[in-house]
């Protein structure tokens, strides 16, 4: 809780033009102050602000209030967050940090410490002698990077061996706030060492944390910052102070994976790109920018990591008014090796060009299945259920249940079901993007646990102990790590949905493989003279193939019984497809005669499924050549399959 007297001290010692003045150009007149109202689209100076009351209205959209109320206005946010954000800003300590951990170092000593520490590893990056400082010069200046960039983002060297503890004591710093300020770990060992540093800043351009990167090939190659009294990384983002005002000025912001990234970006002009801070994407960052962009583009790498993080950052749109689009470059490059290997502007030219993050996560799950096959159209659209079940209770539903039954050619209501039915397929914190961390990372993680967490997590309520105490290795750019995490589990009730995703030749066929399974359990000798039309079944359930497989990998003279234990040990279900025909009981003609139907109809329901994607590929051919190959391919399937039927009412 806030007090009425800090409110009070906090208006007394705000200057209300200096806020004011950051985004309204004031001029006096008379006794009060006017410009141009920031909150419409103001051509005469319809805003005035009083100095002396701190209050102010606007004559043309009406709005008025006091200092709180104009930064609630101006940065969307709630009115304790506006009491906090002007506090900092006029370094005053709200009475509620101190009481959410008594015995804890002053913000603004953390403040000092942490800047003290930026100008440390600065210098020791410009002047520091020795082939470890050539190594981290060489670094910076293989991505491009001169001393004037360095300089201007604070970047630096840690070399550790106690080199910055000595230095921090020299000037007078506790080891407590040392540790506060997770500079220094266990009893005074450097945090950072043989790392090239990236000082991170909070939105008033003050120090709050760093990202070493190492320069051999330790693990992890990224190391933040842990959670600290100012440094929030789920909350704060890379950059954000210098790319605010081109956020304003744009009405967009560019999220890129990777410090470098942001530096070599903006030194190329393009100035309203930020990175998250070695965490995934939360809800909290989809906010900080979403107060100035109405557009968030996402330049996620082309590997599969990045694949995962647009899939994860779906979950969010439900959230956000702001047009969350993604752009992937080519030939996996990243934004620092594009913009050295083709220029800014060819950049650009892909920004121009980014896509709806919807339309994008549809791609690549459509592409990573061959919808073909029946299997893989199930899982391709359980995935994207899963995906989408996180809009089961947004207006945004029906839209979506539209977009995938028209990909997968299904009636709306059956989409919506599916997406009704479906799992969220990300697990862990609502409202945060990190997967679930692997138990055997454990260990390795209390090597890096700073001796105070216990009081961190007091003085953090919001975030979850357990996750937070693994984030210390989370990597910044290298996403493999959370490659084996399974972010979506097939539903084991598929059935149901595979009927409601066959095209009517596959239920046909499906059918077909069913009859033909009864009557291989019953006739095996019969079936297994048949082994080559058996191998060339294109099956519409892979299921079957296998049970089809383990009967016929029995010996020459099994008996009924060792086939289909054979099948049941293959598929456990086999029971319930062994029994499904009725050709094998109900059908009066001869043996030879009923394998031969199920054989040919099987192979007319598979020659009418060719023809139908054959049609499909005739609609999206692109050239005339194409088109008329596509259309010979067809005439043959079209005469085989009049052949096929001719046989069939002859049998
Ligand atoms: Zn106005």
């Amino acid at each position: 809780m806030i007090s009425d007297e800090e409110k009070e001290l906090v208006r007394e010692k705000t200057d209300v033009l200096q806020i004011v003045g950051e985004t309204v150009n004031l001029k006096r007149s008379g006794s009060s102050y006017s410009g141009c109202c920031p909150f419409h689209a103001d051509k005469s100076p319809s805003f005035h602000i009083n100095p002396n009351t701190g209050l102010w209205k606007c004559f043309g959209c009406q709005k008025s209030g006091d200092i709180f109320s104009f930064v609630m206005e101006r940065e969307h946010i709630e009115f304790p967050d506006a009491i906090r954000y002007l506090a900092e800003r006029a370094h005053i300590e709200l009475h509620e940090d101190a009481q959410r951990s008594p015995d804890a170092p002053k913000k603004t000593r953390l403040f000092e410490l942490l800047d003290a520490t930026e100008k440390f590893y600065s210098q020791s990056l410009m002047r520091g002698v020795g082939p470890a400082y050539d190594d981290a010069r060489k670094y910076f200046s293989s991505r491009g990077f001169n001393s004037d960039v360095c300089k201007r983002w604070g970047l630096g060297y840690a070399a550790g061996h106690g080199r910055l503890s000595k230095h921090l004591m020299d000037l007078g710093f506790t080891l407590k706030e040392c540790e506060a300020a997770n500079v220094l770990v266990g009893r005074g060992r450097d945090r950072f060492f043989n790392r090239v540093m990236f000082p991170i800043h909070d939105e008033s351009g003050r120090c709050i944390g760093f990202g070493g990167r190492v320069l051999d090939d330790a693990k992890p190659k990224y190391l933040n910052t842990s959670d600290t009294m100012v440094f929030h990384k789920k909350k704060n983002m890379y950059a954000y102070d210098k790319a605010r005002e081109s956020i304003v000025s744009e009405g967009y912001a560019i999220v890129v994976e990777g410090y470098t990234d942001v530096i070599a970006m903006h030194e190329a002009g393009i100035t309203n790109v930020v990175a998250v801070l070695g965490t995934a994407l939360t809800l909290d960052h989809i906010k900080l920018l979403s107060r100035f962009a109405k557009k968030i583009i996402f330049m996620f790498d082309g590997d599969s990591a990045g694949q995962h993080a647009a899939k994860r950052s779906l979950q969010f749109m439900k959230d956000t008014e702001a047009d969350l689009r993604c752009v992937i470059l080519p030939d996996n490059l990243d934004p620092a090796d594009f913009i050295a290997q083709r220029g800014v502007d060819e950049l650009k030219g892909h920004l121009n060009k980014s896509e709806p993050l919807i339309d994008f996560v549809f791609e690549i799950i459509l592409s990573e299945y061959d919808l073909a096959i029946p299997g893989q159209r199930v899982k391709a659209f359980d995935e994207l259920c899963s995906l989408l079940s996180v809009f089961k209770n947004s207006i945004l539903l029906d839209e979506y249940a539209r977009r995938l039954a028209d990909a997968f050619q299904v009636d709306v209501q059956d989409a919506k079901k599916g997406i009704m039915e479906a799992k969220p397929s990300i697990t862990g914190e609502t409202n945060t993007l990190q997967p679930p961390v692997k138990p055997q990372s454990q260990q390795q993680v209390k090597a890096y646990t700073t001796g105070n967490s216990q009081s961190q997590v007091k003085v953090q309520p919001i975030v979850d102990p357990e996750l937070d105490r693994y984030d210390d290795i989370a990597y910044l750019q290298d996403y493999s790590q959370y490659e084996d995490v399974t972010y979506y589990e097939p539903s084991h009730q598929s059935q149901p949905k595979v009927e409601v995703l066959l095209s009517r030749e596959e239920k046909a066929q499906l059918q077909c493989e069913k009859e033909l399974l009864t009557f291989f359990a019953n006739y095996p000798k019969v079936v297994k003279s048949f082994r080559t039309s058996l191998e060339n079944i294109d099956w519409v359930e892979p299921n079957h193939k296998v049970i089809c497989d383990a009967m016929m990998a029995t010996d020459d003279d099994a008996d009924v019984n060792e086939v289909v234990k054979a099948a049941r040990t293959a598929v456990p279900e086999a029971d319930l497809v062994l029994t499904a025909g009725s050709i094998v009981y109900e059908d009066t003609r001869a043996k030879d005669e009923k394998i031969k139907f199920i054989l040919v109809n099987l192979e007319l329901q598979m020659t009418k499924r060719r023809i139908r994607e054959k049609k499909a590929q005739a609609n999206h051919a692109t050239d005339n050549s194409q088109m008329q190959q596509v259309l010979e391919e067809l005439k043959v399937l079209s005469e085989h399959r009049d052949r096929l039927m001719e046989i069939l009412t002859k049998i």
